[in-house]
Formats: C-alpha cells, structure tokens, sequence
C-alpha cells in the first residue's frame, strides 16, 4: 500500500501545457479518482504518477520517496489499460503467472498465488482456457489479476472499463470497488464519467483544461462545488444557474433576486458585483406562496420523480420533484430555493464565493 502525493507538478508537450501545476495527496488504500471531460489532463496526470510520463516541473512522492524522474519499473506499481493487453497465445493462467515467472518466483509459490487470485476474481473455472475465446468480461478479470498477482503498493487504471457495454460495466465497476476493498491497495482511476467518479471513488480530483478545479470527496464535490465548471459537470441533471447583479452589505447577509429576497447567511460579507446564484434540482420545492415564478416549460417523467423545466426572469431552471405531483405545461408556480443549499459564485471568475 502507498501515500501519493504530487507537488507543483506540470507537464509540458512542446508549447502546449496539458497539466498546469497541480498538487493533491492519495492516502494509503484509497481509491482515488481522476475524473475530467477529454482532453484535460487526467491521463497524463496518471502517467505521470505511475512513471510511464515524466512531469516538466514538481515532484511526485510514493510513501515519501520522491520519484518524479524515475521509471515505472523502479515504482512497484501496476497500471491496468482499458484494452486489457493479455498474451493471446497464452492461456489464463500462464498470462496471470507471467509477472511472477518473469521475477523468478519458485512454482510453488507461483500456483500458489495464481489460486488465490482466480479465487477472489472468481475465474478458477477458466485458468486453463486459452484467453482467445473469453468474454469481455473474463478478459478484464484475466488483466485484473495479472495486475494484482504481484502485489504492488498501487494501482493505476485508465478508464478499465470504458470498452464494455452499459451493464457490464456496472457490474465490473462494483466488482472492482468490492476487490479494492479486500485487498486494500492504493488504486487511482482515471473516468470521464462523474456518476462511476461518484459511485466508486473515495475521493477525486475534478481536473478541467489541465487545471485541477476541485479535490474531495464525493459528496463535497456534489454538495460544494469550488467552481461553476464543477458544478455543471457533476450531477444530472447539472446545477441551475441565475445570473444577477448583487451585492451584500455588510452585516445584512441577504441579496435580492429579481424581487425576491433570499437570506444567505454564508455569504461572505461584501461581496458584490455579477454574481451566480447555484441550486440543484432537487433543493427546489414547488410552492405557490413563493414569490419566485418560473412558467412550466416541458415535464420529463423519471419513475419516482420528475423534471420540471421552468422559464424563469433569470432564464431556464429545472426542478426534481416527486412524480406523482400535478404539473402542466404553460402552468405558472412559486418555486422556493433552500438558502442553505445555494452555492454563490462570482459570475466573472467562476469560483464560488464561500
Ligand atoms: P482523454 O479522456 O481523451 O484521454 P485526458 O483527460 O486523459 O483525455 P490527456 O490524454 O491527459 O487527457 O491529454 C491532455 C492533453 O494533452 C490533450 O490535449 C492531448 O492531446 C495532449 N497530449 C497528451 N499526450 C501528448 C503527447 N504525447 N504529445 C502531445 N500532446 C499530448
């Protein structure tokens, strides 16, 4: 198992910067997410850790050895790709020994090991079956236990899943969360997509144009978004956004939205200016004495509950309500937003002002 962390680390493709300086810490054992839209860094960042990339600037730390410039070879790491890459002509059970053949562990030890890992992936029934023929889901076990069979303090995984279809790719996911959790390595996992992020991580890091925008755990992210390009990523549907000219005066601790007076006691005195007022769909309640108005625009029926999407002064707006609550299209309704759940960003910069 392992700490890692990276310290001011930046990497530099020619001219262009694909990860900005970064800093963050992965405890021992946790599984870690790297999550981000394409092209922001989050790969990189990985390889940068698991040593396949050297970062241009900072320094990467495994239980405290710095080993920014070193090779993945000398990192006691696995790095498990989303084209699990298994030796074709080999069947399960040799493309699991492989690693440890290639050290020179004695046989005993070997089929030893190879065992308990096929138990724990529940593949005992196929280490004899070439990897040919297998399922993509047995292939991915196939690649799981040859990345676990050599015990490294960490594992490293880029979008291990991406290639399977939507069911599957539930199963595997929580079956890699269970595996983490028996084995208990430090894993960190690179996703494009926030809900796998939200379901499995135990914290992430929400990269955007090779800027680390926000580091927590899922439900900080979800609840208090640093900016509003997080708070638009995470969520479905994402956070409403109001734009409006504000400002708070000292020791008053409320602002004023189009009519409607809103006490935000966490606002930090003295903020004015463009400002963004966020809620999320479901800290929306229906209420006809609120004097906020929003006319319903379509309603999308979701089982247990619904989308409302309203036309509001301050541009569309969508609520999550239960179903079974009346509402028509071109109706006019109060909606009342929970103060305490409102997140406030400068409109200009995007960061929530807290
Ligand atoms: P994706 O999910 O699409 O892989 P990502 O968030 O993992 O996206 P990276 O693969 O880290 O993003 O790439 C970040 C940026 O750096 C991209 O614009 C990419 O084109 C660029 N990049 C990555 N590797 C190289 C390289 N070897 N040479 C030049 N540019 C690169």
């Amino acid at each position: 198992m392992a700490q890692i962390r990276i310290e001011n680390v930046r990497k530099e493709f020619g001219a262009f910067t694909a990860v900005q300086s970064s800093s963050f810490t992965i405890e021992d054992g946790e599984f870690f997410m790297l999550l981000g839209p394409s092209g922001c860094g989050k790969t990189t960042t990985l390889r940068m850790m698991a040593g396949l990339e050297l970062p241009t600037s900072g320094e990467i730390y495994i239980d405290g050895e710095e080993v920014g410039q070193k090779p993945a070879s000398q990192r006691d790491i696995a790095f498990v790709f989303q084209m699990f890459a298994l030796y074709p002509h080999m069947n399960v059970r040799r493309n699991i020994s492989y690693p440890l053949i290639s050290q020179g562990m004695p046989r005993a030890e070997v089929r030893r090991r190879v065992q308990e890992i096929a138990r724990i992936l529940g593949i005992e029934d196929i280490l004899d079956r070439p990897v040919g023929g297998l399922s993509g889901g047995d292939r991915q076990r196939v690649a799981l236990g040859r990345a676990i069979v050599r015990e490294p303090k960490a594992f490293f995984m880029d979008e291990p899943l991406g290639a399977l279809d939507a069911e599957f790719r539930e199963h595997m996911s929580a079956e890699l969360r269970a595996l983490h959790d028996r084995i208990g390595a430090t894993t960190v996992y690179v996703t494009h997509d926030q809900l796998e992020a939200m379901q499995m991580g135990d914290k992430i890091v929400v990269m955007n144009h090779g800027v680390v925008e926000q580091f927590g755990v899922p439900q900080d992210i979800y609840d208090w978004p640093a900016t509003k390009f997080v708070a638009q990523f995470i969520g479905s549907p994402c956070m409403n956004f109001l734009d409006f000219q504000g400002a708070v005066a000292p020791g008053q601790g409320s602002v004023a939205l189009s009519g409607t007076d809103c006490a935000m006691p966490f606002l930090r005195e003295g903020s004015r200016g463009d400002l963004t007022f966020g809620v999320r769909p479901e800290h929306i309640t229906l209420d006809d004495s609120a004097p906020y108005k929003g006319r319903v625009a379509a309603t999308e029926y979701l089982g247990t509950t619904q989308i409302v999407s309203f036309d509001t002064p301050n541009g569309p707006v969508k609520a999550r309500v239960a179903s079974h609550m009346p509402v028509r299209t071109g109706q006019t309704i109060g909606l009342r937003f929970d103060p305490r759940t409102v997140t406030v960003f400068d409109a200009n910069s995007g960061r929530a002002l807290l």
